[in-house]
């Protein structure tokens, strides 16, 4: 058909088009056959319309199994149905892309599916407007970001996801055979980042990371995107600021989306300041529902209910124990035993790992091989601190752990196109 480049979009229409002839794609949600005429509800990547067919057209869409993609030309007119202003009165309607049915899962969401049954048929899946405005709402979560750091100064960069040894020790990383020598898939973008800030000073990487952890709870996947950020000259404090300004910018601006509204209201929205909460402080908040911790205690899965319960929106977690945390985390001048740390939190879930990172070369070797680490495995990544390193901070913050907030899930694998996890390798 011709023109379908210049086609229509379903929220597009309005009653200054009465009478215009215009060419609509999308596929066919529904149909109500009243005798002579019938009603197609026809939905594309914007919203959903009305169009009337009769006669010829109706004995085509009749033949048509719903959920097929179709191509239609008609004039706009206005509509007699109550919640419906303007629809099309078809002249001309081409079936594109035929729907076989029975479908794996009804797109429509009238028929319910389990998760796994949607993720194997998620292309589907996402005809389902709940599930697509997820993704929208992630572009535009993404949008915000970029444009909240580039207005800072921090420049965009992509640093490799192969890499040839193991980012921060650990046994996290997934080996593969490569030309003929070990080759790991990167956990973090750490030590790359911290290079950077040397000649660059500020800059962002949002990309896929991953874990080979066998976890199985709903916030650990095996590839996950983070937004990694790192910049020269500031502490972990201004760092904490900024996140605090993209959590805020990131809310405004997907609450004002149209898409965003059929979410449950998932998220506290901040007023000002996100409250900062010492690590020593959490313990004692603990200890007075009765869990009793130790200093230098990690916080279990079961302590972090318990801090969800007592913050149940969002905070920040600071000043952790040194041995908690990565070896390239710097210590409190006062204090060696607590680290220039934070963590972001929503209730229970961890959203943002940050700090100031140790930019002297002798004290950094040395931290590596207190965390039992070989530093001549990290001899590349330590030289850089030999050329006029300036001092750092930065974090790195799980976008699809953001999601889940932001869209009201305890489950991250909704927040992700195509998840991995330990059962899931397909599609
Ligand atoms: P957790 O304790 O929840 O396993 P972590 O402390 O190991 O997380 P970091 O190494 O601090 O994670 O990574 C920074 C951020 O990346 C985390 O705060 C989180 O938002 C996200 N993240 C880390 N691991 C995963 C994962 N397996 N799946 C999804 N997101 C993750
Ligand atoms: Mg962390």
């Amino acid at each position: 058909m011709e023109n379908i480049n210049k086609r229509t979009f379903a929220a597009e229409l309005n009653s200054s088009m009465v009478g215009k002839q215009v060419t609509i794609a999308g596929w066919l949600e529904d149909l109500r056959d009243i005798g002579k005429i019938g009603f197609a509800s026809i939905r594309d990547m914007t919203g959903t319309l009305q169009a009337l067919v009769s006669d010829e057209t109706l004995s085509i869409a009749k033949e048509i199994p719903r959920q097929s993609t179709l191509i239609i030309q008609g004039k706009v007119q206005n509509s007699r149905a109550k919640n419906v202003k303007v629809e099309i009165k078809v002249t001309k309607l081409l079936l594109v892309g035929k729907a076989l049915h029975p479908l794996p899962i009804d797109p429509t969401g009238r028929v319910e599916s389990s998760l796994d049954k949607r993720l194997d048929s998620r292309a589907l899946d996402l005809r389902n407007p709940c599930v697509s405005s997820i993704f929208k709402t992630k572009s535009k979560v993404l949008q915000t970001i970029r444009n909240v750091l580039v207005s800072k100064k921090f420049i965009e960069v992509h640093t490799p996801k192969i890499i040839g040894s193991a980012t921060e020790g650990g046994a996290n990383l997934f080996s593969f055979d490569y030309f003929k020598r070990t080759g790991y898939l990167a956990q973090s973008p750490q030590l790359f980042k911290e290079q950077l800030v040397l000649g660059l000073e500020r800059i962002f990487e949002i990309g896929p990371y991953f874990r080979a952890e066998p976890s199985h709870t709903g916030r650990h996947l095996s590839e996950f995107v983070s937004v990694d950020f790192e910049a020269a000259y500031l502490e972990y404090y201004d760092i904490m600021d900024i996140v605090e300004e993209l959590i805020s910018k990131v809310i405004k601006n997907v609450s004002e989306a149209t898409h965003y509204q059929s979410f449950a209201n998932g998220y506290n929205r901040i007023d000002g300041k996100i409250p900062r909460i010492s690590y020593q402080q959490c313990l004692g908040e603990l200890s007075s529902v009765g869990d009793k911790l130790e200093f230098g205690d990690d916080l279990s899965d079961a302590s972090l209910k318990k801090l969800g319960e007592i913050y149940p929106g969002f905070y920040f977690i600071l000043d952790w124990p040194t041995k908690l945390k990565p070896f390239y985390i710097l210590e409190q001048e006062q204090n060696p035993e607590i680290s220039k740390s934070f963590d972001l939190q929503y209730g229970y879930l961890e959203l943002v790992s940050g700090g100031r990172r140790e930019h002297n070369f002798d004290i950094l070797r040395s931290k590596l091989v207190t965390q039992g680490l070989n530093p001549d495995l990290f001899s590349d990544h330590l030289k850089t601190f030999e050329w006029g390193m300036p001092i750092h901070s930065g974090c790195g913050l799980g976008l699809d752990r953001l999601m889940m907030v932001l869209t009201g899930t305890n489950n991250i694998r909704e927040t992700v196109l195509y998840p991995r996890d330990t059962e899931r390798l397909n599609p």
